[in-house]
């Protein structure tokens, strides 16, 4: 049945037939609880009443014009979020390494009109920003570069969470602009960096005159408890990237700016056949709406709270188990040896987990997950990994 796609994906042995809400069925009509959301993708969950009514409602409306017209599910989206992230203006793209591609586009360039010639952006080990040539460059794992030289130029990399790094590379390379950076890492691991880590990156942002730009892809639309990660420190970035949970599910990307960086693209330097079209921008406005008229961000925290707590003293005495981290929900549990086994364990346990740089299992559930989902959740996982440990 896969013969026909190319395979880029190692895929479990299950499809989903339908969802609703934290719970998906496969084609046998199983049911499995939800606990990654299509990798931080569908934060109201499956089937959203105000998501498919917004899709049906533009379906018969408009789907699609161009960007050679003004659209105004478009503008009425942009000004939602440029309101919420503080932020001017924003171009919207079509997924995250899109509206990451955007971003380095914009630092090139202002660089450029500054006549820096050279223009190189400081990046991080473990980082992930996505799967095109110039942000699998960008990206600090070897298995998603290997293969795909020549890589892009003008990336820096240093180890996360390491100001003095920065310092000394900027000493070296005079044709810094900007730095791109995870507030946590996700792909990485659920690294979460020091509590002044924000406040340090853009202090030295200003010294240098750099842009920072938070790939807030994963980080971002309330999975950490906050709007977005860097809310938790008080440091602003100039550019934020979005994609993932911004429309539940249907495929959008958004690169947004204030200051200097906000009026740095301009006619003819950038663009997207689909970006921004009046479909996926309705369903961008319903997630919005329904996020704050449900107050899902506070549900994000006070559920990670929790999870995070059950999660710590459930295995706190399990030998194997290195560390229970997260924010909101976004949570990591990293054990002492490679997991990725437990993934299909799970699967037939009835529960969609993940695992990622190798040893970090990666729980990503909607924001809409309430109590006893999350009783469920840790009662399940929490046997899985005691099991796995004891027997692997
Ligand atoms: C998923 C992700 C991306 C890439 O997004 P795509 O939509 O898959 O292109 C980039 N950065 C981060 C932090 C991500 O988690």
């Amino acid at each position: 049945m896969s013969e026909p796609l190319m395979a880029t994906y190692r895929r479990l042995p299950v499809a989903f037939a339908r969802g609703e809400g934290v719970w998906l069925w496969d084609t046998e009509g199983r049911r499995y609880l939800d606990a990654l959301s299509g990798i931080a993708v569908c934060g109201l969950g499956h089937a959203h009443p105000a998501v498919r009514d917004a899709l049906c409602e533009q379906a018969g409306v408009l789907l699609h014009t161009s960007n050679l017209y003004r659209i105004t599910e478009q503008e009425r989206l942009g000004a939602m979020l440029t309101a919420q992230a503080g932020m001017e203006r924003v171009f919207f793209a079509n997924s995250g390494a899109e509206a990451n591609e955007a971003a380095i586009k914009l630092a090139r360039l202002h660089a450029h009109r500054q006549g820096i010639e050279n223009p190189a952006i400081l990046v991080m080990e473990n980082s992930f920003h996505g799967r095109t040539l110039a942000t699998l460059s960008a990206t600090g794992n070897r298995k998603v570069q290997a293969g795909f030289e020549p890589l892009v130029q003008g990336f820096v990399r240093v180890p996360y969470n390491d100001i003095a790094a920065i310092e000394t590379a900027a000493s070296n390379r005079p044709n810094i602009v900007a730095i791109l950076v995870e507030p946590i890492q996700g792909e990485g691991g659920i690294r979460i960096p020091a509590a002044d880590y924000g406040e340090r990156l853009r202090a030295l942002c200003d010294r240098h005159g750099w842009l920072l730009i938070c790939d807030e892809i994963q980080t971002g639309m309330g999975r950490t408890g906050r709007f977005f990660g860097h809310d938790h420190s008080g440091a602003a970035p100039d550019v934020v990237t979005l994609a993932k949970g911004l429309a539940n599910g249907v495929p959008i990307g958004a690169c947004l700016a204030r200051g200097a960086a906000a009026e740095v693209l301009g006619p003819g330097t950038h663009g997207s056949t689909f970006g921004g079209n009046p479909l996926v921008c309705r369903a961008a406005r319903a997630v919005l709406d329904t996020m704050a008229a449900d107050d899902l961000i506070a549900n994000a925290e006070t559920q990670g709270a929790y999870l995070l707590q059950g999660f710590r003293e459930r295995l706190a005495e399990v030998p194997g188990v290195v560390e229970v981290r997260g924010r909101g929900l976004m949570l990591g549990i990293e054990l002492d040896r490679p997991c990725a086994d437990l993934v299909a364990l799970a699967l037939a346990a009835g529960l969609l987990i993940n695992v990622t740089a190798e040893r970090v299992v990666r729980l990503l559930p909607p924001l809409i997950l309430e109590r006893p989902e999350a009783d469920q959740l840790l009662d399940q996982l929490g046997e899985l990994i005691e099991r796995f440990l004891r027997d692997a």
